[in-house]
């Protein structure tokens, strides 16, 4: 048997046209383009690649794109500033900080700064807790983008059993919320779990996020599961040169799953266009205030 590959790249360019759409309505009756603001303090170069390719879907989108570049050296309160009046900024729907922040800047209370309505990261306490709660707020992309693939895939979550591996605020944690919000039996896995392979041996989902290469075994998978491989990690292979590959053992699991998402282009494109689409529903929720 081999497992049905769940394609995330159409998948998002299916989204990202939904939201086009969504984004030409919105124009016509509000006479303005929605924005999102994109903050960068640093230099790491797999964050400024991010920033651009946020940038340039969201001009692909049709709406405003704004970024702002500050050096690593900003002060923790320049940055609460400049978030402050992001959020009092009217054409700026969605804020978003790149992480990591450098480490003299306390990340949690840049967060919580951001107009829980902006945050379209989906990381402030209020969304958090409206996301727990099961009311609607915005939700972090990437588990957002993974619960789309799993719903494709699976139809009804409704009473299965889902193990999600890993507990970051990011994707473990609120991938675990959206879950059990659709009524599976979720397990949080993380690395003091003791035995690893007989919770996913359980699952008919599984969401790996953790960042190690291929550690979940294709023999630990209930044949005819549905896995979610979050991992993005990169490998050196012996020719001096690298690979992407995900937290899932690709080639063994391939051979048990019912449906499996490819590193690259599972998981990955669905962040973005769900960013976007978060974009989009804040810029509507704030139009109807
Ligand atoms: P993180 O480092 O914040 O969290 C990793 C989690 O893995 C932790 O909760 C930890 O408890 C758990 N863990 C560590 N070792 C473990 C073990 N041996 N067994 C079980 N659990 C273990 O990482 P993150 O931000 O959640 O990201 C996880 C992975 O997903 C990374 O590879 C990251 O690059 C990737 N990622 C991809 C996207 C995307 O768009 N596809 C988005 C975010 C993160």
């Amino acid at each position: 048997m081999s497992a049905t590959l769940i394609d995330g790249k159409a998948r998002a360019a299916a989204l990202r046209a939904e939201v086009a759409t969504g984004v030409a309505a919105f124009v016509a009756a509000h006479g303005r383009q929605p924005g999102l603001t994109v903050v960068l303090v640093g230099d790491d170069p797999a964050s400024a690649v991010y920033v651009g390719s946020k940038g340039k879907a969201t001009r692909e989108a049709g709406m405003i794109s704004g970024e702002h570049r500050l050096p690593a050296s900003t002060s923790e309160a320049d940055l609460l500033a400049l978030v402050t009046r992001l959020n009092r900024d009217p054409e700026v729907d969605g804020i978003l900080v790149q992480m990591p922040l450098p480490a003299h800047i306390d990340s949690d209370r840049v967060i919580a700064v951001i107009d829980p309505a902006k945050d379209v990261d989906g990381l402030h306490p209020i969304n958090t807790g409206l996301l727990v709660s099961g009311r609607p707020g915005l939700v972090p992309c990437t588990p957002s983008g993974c619960l789309m693939l799993i719903e494709d895939a699976i139809g009804t979550i409704a009473g299965a059993e889902a193990v999600v591996i890993g507990r970051s605020i990011l994707v473990g944690k609120p991938m675990a919320a959206l879950l059990l919000n659709k009524s599976a039996t979720v397990t949080i896995a993380h690395s003091r779990t003791r035995d690893l392979a007989a919770h996913v041996t359980r699952a008919d989902i599984v969401v790996a996020a953790v960042g190690i290469p291929g550690m979940v075994q294709g023999e630990w998978i209930k044949p005819g599961a549905c896995v979610i491989d979050v991992g993005i990690n990169r490998i050196a292979l012996p020719d001096g040169k690298s690979r992407l590959v995900g937290d899932v053992d690709f080639d063994s699991a391939v051979t048990r799953a019912g449906w499996i998402t490819p590193v690259p282009g599972g998981v990955g494109p669905m962040t973005i266009a769900c960013l976007l689409a978060n974009t989009l529903s804040a810029a509507t929720a704030r139009a109807a205030t």
